[in-house]
């Protein structure tokens, strides 16, 4: 057999179309695009007002994709985005998928980066993974640029009586470098700023990041960067990015990044790469601009919600979905068989060679956690998809085993998805699951879990127990001041961002499948108010990842003609 060719390689021996080229059959001409080399290209405001228009007079169809809760390796979740999109295209649809941008955090990481993979990836995927159009960048200067102002402001005569122990900015940097998690800033003496504990966090988790994600022009970004809460002063009051005069050069710096970027997978369907908020202290989905723009391009638009359904989806659905008014059609629940067999196993951490030996039992005993999601997901009244991402190593008993369960034992459409190996091919059966899907959905039943104007307690309780299993949430540390202050401020009559580690349904990493008898802690609650929403913190709230021992970084690559190894 000849060895399976890896993602790079597929990347480089795909013939890529100037992206003018490819995208102007969806209705994007030479001058509606900013153009980065020959593949990459953002979309401008007037080309996006003008699709947005187009949108009012389509129905668009918008298909989720989430996932049962991974292991740390990913279950294919992107790969099942962009193998979907290919699939309905292939299938005489026109789709338009729509992801995150990649951070280099996972990049250097454990997980490597997010441009999918296989046959179904979007390209060029060196480009997108590293630097692409600098979208990072720009954040991460704006992020510090708030940072750098607030500091001016503090140490020269701190004229907003900045509280010095309530600072709620940190500084950014999108790299997994868990020495500067908590730092002390403001050694240098008397010129040197004010001494004060600090630290970082990945630009992914900034709140610009989210802010853009969810603005719908430069006007509403501007608005939405001038409420950003940046610390309080010594009566508790609110001092925002307006209150530093920050507003207009942290806008500007974003101009670019608010632009949608676009890109073409392996088979050549468009694809908006753009924002890449955190699943856990933000909504973790690509930006509602590129969703837009999309819905006036295709009748379809794939797209991603990051880590399990029960961050990511509840999120999409709770929050995205809300702020801008949208209504999904289809979700796909995204499974693999090594998911299964990893909450399978009693183990904790789980020895992945020990999985790659177990079998169909080790698969049914992971059931509960995929038929946890199922119904979750089926609380929100669209119809459900189960995906079987196909790894090479699964056997088809394995599969079958899979797709008996969801089909005899769930009642739910569940499909075997090949799209890795085999681009839309592969994705056939799962297609065409999903657009009788779309067909038989009704967007009056659709539904939130919760309304926005019930007591933020009321709203993390019913996340806890209708979505994680929880018997019921104790709020800890100063959680329940926090809730107090946010209700003075105000502040209380928007979605809750619950964050939570995405090991479990649980907040404890280590309880697998579909943990219960077990109460939620949250130990502080924030406004995250240029987003427009309040953030619950569990105990274990990573902003700052770190590397592990063996970074994917030690293996990469390149050589004096500028070819890459390594990146995936
Ligand atoms: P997610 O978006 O759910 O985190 P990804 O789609 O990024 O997951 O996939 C995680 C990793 O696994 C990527 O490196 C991807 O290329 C790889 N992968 C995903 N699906 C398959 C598959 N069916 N076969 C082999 N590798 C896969
Ligand atoms: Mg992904």
């Amino acid at each position: 057999e000849e060895p399976i060719p890896t993602d790079y390689e597929i990347a480089q021996s795909t013939d890529m179309e100037p992206i003018w080229e490819l995208v102007e059959p969806w209705g994007l001409g030479l001058d509606d695009l900013q153009y980065f080399g020959e593949h990459k290209a953002k979309v401008k405001h007037h080309a996006i007002d003008r699709l947005r228009e187009q949108a009012e007079e389509k129905e668009g169809n918008l298909v989720l994709v989430t996932g049962m809760t991974p292991t740390p390796k990913g279950e294919g979740k992107t790969v099942t985005t962009v193998g979907l999109g290919q699939t309905l295209n292939h299938l005489g649809e026109d789709a338009m998928i729509a992801i995150r941008e990649p951070s280099l955090g996972p990049v250097f990481g454990v997980k490597g980066g997010a441009a999918g993979g296989g046959r179904s990836q979007v390209l060029p995927m060196e480009d997108i993974n590293l630097h692409f159009t600098g979208d990072l960048h720009a954040l991460t200067s704006a992020h510090n640029l708030i940072a750098a102002m607030l500091d001016a402001r503090l140490s020269q005569g701190n004229d907003l009586d900045i509280d010095v122990n309530d600072v709620a900015w940190k500084r950014s940097l999108d790299m997994n470098d868990r020495a500067l998690r908590k730092t002390v800033v403001g050694l240098g003496g008397s010129s040197g700023g004010t001494p004060r504990e600090d630290g970082f966090k990945l630009t992914a988790a900034s709140e610009l990041m989210a802010v853009l994600c969810l603005a719908s022009d430069l006007g509403d970004l501007k608005e939405r960067v001038g409420r950003i809460i940046v610390a309080y002063n010594t009566d508790g009051e609110a001092i925002t990015v307006d209150d530093i005069e920050a507003t207009g050069p942290v806008t500007m710096l974003l101009r670019d990044a608010l632009k949608p970027n676009i890109v073409q997978t392996v088979e050549g369907t468009p694809a908006f790469v753009h924002g890449g908020p955190f699943a856990n202290i933000a909504h973790g989905t690509n930006s509602l601009i590129a969703d837009k723009a999309a819905f006036g391009m295709g009748d379809y638009l794939v797209t991603e919600a990051g880590f399990g359904s029960d961050l990511g989806a509840e999120k999409f659905m709770n929050i995205v979905c809300r702020l801008g008014d949208m209504t999904p059609n289809a979700v796909v629940l995204v499974s693999s068989v090594r998911a299964l067999q990893y909450h399978g196993l009693e183990q904790w951490p789980v020895d992945f060679d020990e999985i790659d030996e177990s079998g169909v039992d080790a698969v049914e005993a992971g059931f509960e956690n995929l038929d946890r999601h199922v119904s979750n997901l089926q609380k929100f009244g669209v119809p459900v998809v189960v995906a079987v991402n196909r790894f090479p190593d699964d056997s088809d008993e394995e599969v079958q085993a899979v797709l008996d369960h969801c089909q005899d034992d769930l009642g739910v459409r569940a499909a075997e998805s090949e799209v890795f190996e085999h681009g839309s091919e592969g994705g056939e059966d799962l297609g065409e699951h999903v657009i009788s899907a779309v067909d038989e959905s009704d967007e009056e039943e659709f539904s939130y879990l919760y309304d926005e104007e019930a007591p933020i307690q009321e709203k993390i309780e019913t996340v806890a127990t209708e979505i994680y299993g929880a018997e019921g949430v104790k709020f800890t540390g100063g959680a329940l001041d926090d809730i107090e202050r946010m209700e003075e401020l105000g502040f209380d009559d928007v979605p809750v961002c619950m964050s939570k580690t995405f090991h479990s349904f649980s907040d404890d990493a280590s309880k697998k499948g579909a943990p219960e008898g077990w109460e939620l802690e949250i130990s502080e609650v924030y406004p995250s108010a240029g987003a427009g929403f309040i953030v619950a913190l569990t105990a274990d709230a990573l902003t700052m990842p770190g590397l592990p021992a063996r970074p994917a970084a030690a293996d990469m690559d390149i050589d004096e003609d500028g070819e890459i190894t390594g990146l995936f």
